[in-house]
C-alpha cells in the first residue's frame, strides 16, 4: 500500500491548504504546518481516524486546524461531520478559504497557556473549539456511546468506562459559568456503569421473575362481578361465570378495567408488578427509582466562557468569602476587558487600582472569625468613600480590586491613599499586637494595555 500524501491546493491567498486522500502511515505532527486540510472520505475509516487523531491531540494548531471533508455522496458519519469543519462537494479552496481564514483570525487572539490539570486541558480545548468557530457544543447521536450520545472534542477524552467524568466536567462548565446550557434530552443511566443501554421490565413481587403472562380483567356490570379474562370463555363468546349471561358490547354492559400478571415461575397472580433496569453493560439489576438521571444539553459560550478561552484560567484566584456589594473576579475580569475596548474606541482614560492587606499567615490564624470580620468593615470603609459608578471586587481573601471608570489616575491614587490611611488609624487602634500592612496601586487602562497584564499588575503584593 503507497503511503500518505498531501497535496498541496494550489490557491491566491497565501494559505497552506492539503488534500489528502490516502492515510496510511501518516504523521500528524506535519499537519501543523498547514493552514487547512480537505479531506477524502473515499477511505472513510482513514479520514474519520485521522480526524480524531487531530480532535483529540491537546497541541492547538493540531486540534484547532480547519479540516473540511471532501465527498460528492452526502453520506457522511454524523460523528465524523461534527468533528470536521464542514462537508464539500468540491476541492476548490474558494470553497473553505471563507471558513479557514475566520478560524485563522481568532486563532490568534488565543494566550498561550501553561497546561495544568487534565481537566482544565481539556475544558479549554472546548471552550477554544467553540470559540474559533463560533458555534455550541451539539451532541450527536451514537449508539456506540453508552450514554447514546457524542460530545465533539469533549467525548473523545472519555471512554464509556470515564462517563460520571463527562457529565462532571460539563456540571463545573455551567456552574462557573463558561457555558450555558440548552436541553437536548433526558437520560435514565445505569447508578453503576452511566450506561443507558437498558431493558425496562415487569418482574414478579414474590419471586422477581420476569416469566410473566399478563391478561385482562373484565367487569361485568349487570352483576358486578370482576375476574380475569379466561373465566368468561365461552367458546367464541365472552359469558359471566356468575350470572351466566352474555357479555355483549364493551363499555356497554361490560368494561376491561385493568391487567392482571401470573407468574409462571411461581404462579402468583398480581396487579401491580416491580419494574426493574437491567443494564446490558454491567449487567446490574437496577432498581428504577436509582437510575441516575441526566440531562443531555446542548452549549453556548457565554462572555466568560469566552473570555476563558481567549485568555485562560490564569492563576489559582480564591475567593473564600464574598463581600456585599463586592462582584466576582470573573466579573470584575469582564469589567476590566470592556474598559480596555472602551478606552481604545473612545481614547478616554480609566484606572485601576488595588489594596492589599498584607498581614502573615500564623497572624490571620491567630485572629480567626475577627479576620473576615476585619475584611468586611475594611470594605465598608472603601464602599463609603468611592463612587457608586466604581466597580469593587475581593480576591485571594486580602485584595481590594477597584476600577474607576472615566477617572484620572491620580484621582484614584490620592482615594487610595486616604483610604490606606484612615483604615491604618482605625486598625492600629483595634489590632493592638498585630502586624500588618495596606499596600495601595494604581494602573491606567489605556489602548495600549492588556487586560491580563494589568490583573497581574493589581493583585501582586
Ligand atoms: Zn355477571
Ligand atoms: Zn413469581
Ligand atoms: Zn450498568
Amino acid at each position: 500500500m503507497a503511503g500518505a500524501i498531501i497535496t498541496k491546493l494550489p490557491n491566491n491567498y497565501n494559505r497552506e491548504v492539503g488534500y489528502i486522500s490516502h492515510y496510511h502511515e501518516l504523521d500528524i505532527r506535519q499537519l501543523a504546518l498547514y493552514d487547512g486540510l480537505i479531506l477524502d472520505y473515499t477511505d472513510q475509516q482513514g479520514c474519520v481516524n485521522l480526524l480524531r487523531q487531530c480532535r483529540s491531540s491537546f497541541i492547538g494548531t493540531l486540534y484547532l486546524l480547519p479540516i473540511f471533508i471532501y465527498s460528492i455522496d452526502k453520506n457522511i458519519d454524523p460523528i465524523a461531520e461534527s468533528l470536521s469543519d464542514g462537508v464539500v462537494s468540491s476541492l476548490q479552496v474558494e470553497g473553505v478559504i471563507g471558513k479557514i481564514d475566520k478560524i485563522r483570525n481568532k486563532q490568534v487572539n488565543l494566550a498561550a497557556i501553561d497546561s495544568v490539570s487534565p481537566d482544565i486541558r481539556i475544558m479549554t480545548k472546548v471552550l477554544r473549539f467553540l470559540y474559533t468557530r463560533e458555534t455550541r457544543l451539539t451532541p450527536v447521536v451514537n449508539p456506540n456511546s453508552n450514554i447514546g450520545y457524542f460530545y465533539p472534542i469533549l467525548s473523545e477524552h472519555y471512554k464509556n468506562g470515564d462517563l460520571s467524568e463527562l457529565f462532571k466536567i460539563l456540571d463545573d462548565g455551567i456552574q462557573k459559568e463558561y457555558l450555558r446550557p440548552r436541553f437536548v434530552d433526558r437520560l435514565h443511566l445505569c447508578s453503576n456503569c452511566y450506561s443507558g443501554f437498558i431493558n425496562f421490565r415487569e418482574t414478579c413481587p414474590k419471586c422477581n421473575s420476569a416469566d410473566l403472562v399478563t391478561e385482562n380483567l373484565i367487569h361485568h356490570f349487570v352483576c358486578a362481578y370482576v375476574g380475569p379474562e379466561h373465566d368468561f370463555h365461552s367458546g367464541d363468546y365472552l359469558v359471566c361465570p356468575k350470572c351466566n349471561r352474555m357479555l355483549r358490547h364493551i363499555g356497554v354492559d361490560y368494561d376491561k378495567p385493568s391487567i392482571i400478571y401470573n407468574c409462571r415461575n411461581c404462579s402468583h397472580i398480581f396487579q401491580e408488578p416491580v419494574m426493574e433496569a437491567f443494564c446490558f453493560n454491567c449487567q446490574k439489576k437496577n432498581p428504577v427509582e436509582a437510575l441516575i438521571d441526566k440531562q443531555i444539553y446542548s452549549y453556548e459560550l457565554t462572555p466568560i466562557g469566552e473570555e476563558t478561552a481567549i485568555n485562560g484560567f490564569g492563576r489559582e484566584i480564591r475567593e473564600e468569602f464574598e463581600l456585599p456589594g463586592f462582584i466576582t473576579f470573573t466579573t470584575f475580569n469582564i469589567f476590566l476587558k470592556y474598559e480596555v475596548e472602551r478606552a481604545k474606541n473612545s481614547g478616554r482614560i480609566s484606572s485601576a487600582g488595588s489594596l492589599i492587606l498584607s498581614m502573615s499567615d500564623e497572624d490571620r490564624n491567630r485572629m480567626g472569625p475577627g479576620y473576615r470580620k476585619l475584611a468586611g468593615e475594611i470594605a465598608d470603609f472603601i464602599k463609603n468613600a468611592t463612587f457608586s459608578t466604581d466597580i469593587l471586587s475581593f480576591v485571594n481573601n486580602n485584595t481590594y480590586l477597584i476600577i474607576s471608570p472615566d477617572s484620572e489616575p491620580t484621582r484614584l491614587q490620592n482615594l487610595l491613599e486616604n483610604i490606606r490611611q484612615s483604615v491604618h488609624k482605625l486598625l492600629l487602634s483595634n489590632l493592638v499586637g498585630y502586624s500588618f500592612n495596606l499596600v495601595p496601586k494604581v494602573v491606567t487602562i489605556s489602548s495600549d494595555k492588556n487586560h491580563s497584564d494589568l490583573i497581574n499588575q493589581l493583585i501582586t503584593p
